[in-house]
């Protein structure tokens, strides 16, 4: 009996303000919210550090001058958070309870813990098309954010693969760049907006491949080539580039939140606009969990601080 008291307590736990994820936006909500006091507990999640743990060169953050490798940038953020002593815990959060002013939350083993407080910066992850030397290139040619890795490929010939808003965006935003981009789109029209159609068709140096998809990325150690097909005629062919990107959509992380959060049809958290409240008081989300728009490192972690501060409020108004 005394046995099962003594389990029992040491896998409850009080906090003050809990951090879900840990990417920019985990990492500077703990910052700032270290620094208000709030004495915050993060789990990292299955990938700490988030996507910028498989990107390379980082050059678009500010503050980095010469740049800076992706995963070493977060085991500064890390290091920034840790510093002013955030809780940083390896763990998976698998379940939650929003249903009372105290918010329960269980880790993978089993820990559960009761707070006023949570912040969401669970991220989002790419999806991939699964095909061969797809995922052994990553990082060597094979990239899922035009943005972030375009400009590693000046002048040169790349292919990416979607027809979505992100795919006529990314492919018109490598055409700047590149000096050929070859759309390749599986089925004979693009789902993306109309403008940005046009945008994409008027491109010069923008060649949209219909009815194809891409079955196979070519090189030993860097990008060679991508070999295609069109699933119309079933014939294939060689496309040589150094650069293949994935631009088929983004998943957020944000599967166990469904029976609390408003989320929409894709399951972006929605936030009050300009703020980061949720439809639930005293959880805010932050990052590419409710950003499908802009996914950068540096606006994850703006909305990351602006999440902290409507916590800390939440907090002192509520008088905790
Ligand atoms: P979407 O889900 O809108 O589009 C994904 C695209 O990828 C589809 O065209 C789909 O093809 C294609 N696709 C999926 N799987 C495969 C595959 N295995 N092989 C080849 N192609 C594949 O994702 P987006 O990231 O483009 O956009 C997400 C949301 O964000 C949308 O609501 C979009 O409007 C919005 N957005 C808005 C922007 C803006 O307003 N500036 C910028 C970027 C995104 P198919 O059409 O055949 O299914």
């Amino acid at each position: 009996m005394g046995a099962r008291l003594v389990t029992f307590a040491a896998i409850m736990e009080n906090v003050k303000c809990l951090i879900i994820g840990s990417g920019p936006a985990g990492y500077t909500a703990a910052i700032y919210a270290a620094r208000a006091g709030l004495k915050p507990v993060m789990y990292t999640g299955p990938q700490p550090g988030g996507q910028l743990m498989i990107t390379n060169d980082v050059e678009n953050y500010p503050g980095y001058p010469e740049g800076r490798m992706g995963p070493e940038m977060m085991e500064d953020f890390r290091r920034q958070a840790e510093r002013f002593e955030t809780d940083i815990r390896n763990e998976m959060i698998t379940k939650v309870d929003f249903s009372g002013p105290i918010h329960k939350v269980w880790t993978e083993g089993g820990h559960e813990i009761h707070t006023p407080a949570v912040i969401i910066a669970t991220g989002a992850s790419a999806k991939w098309l699964g095909i061969p030397g797809e995922d052994r290139l990553q990082n060597a040619g094979v990239s899922a954010c035009a943005v972030c890795d375009g400009f590693f490929y000046r002048k040169q010939v790349v292919a990416i693969v979607g027809a979505g808003d992100t795919a006529a965006e990314e492919s018109t935003y490598l055409a700047k760049i590149c000096s050929e981009v070859h759309l390749l789109v599986r089925r004979d029209e693009m789902r993306a907006s109309k403008i940005m159609q046009e945008r994409v068709l008027n491109t010069p140096n923008l060649i949209v491949h219909w009815n194809t998809e891409a079955k196979e990325v070519l090189g030993q150690d860097v990008v060679e080539g991508i070999r295609i097909i069109n699933n119309k005629t079933g014939e294939t062919s060689v496309l040589n580039v150094t650069g293949f990107f994935v631009a088929i959509g983004h998943q957020p992380n944000t599967g166990i939140f469904a029976d609390w959060l408003n989320q929409d049809e894709s399951g972006y958290l929605i936030a009050t606009p300009g703020r980061t409240l949720t439809n639930i008081p005293g959880v805010f989300a932050c990052g590419d969990a409710q950003d499908k728009i802009y996914r950068q490192a540096v606006t994850a972690a703006g909305t990351g601080c602006m999440a902290a501060l409507d916590a800390e409020r939440y907090l002192v108004e509520h008088g905790y």
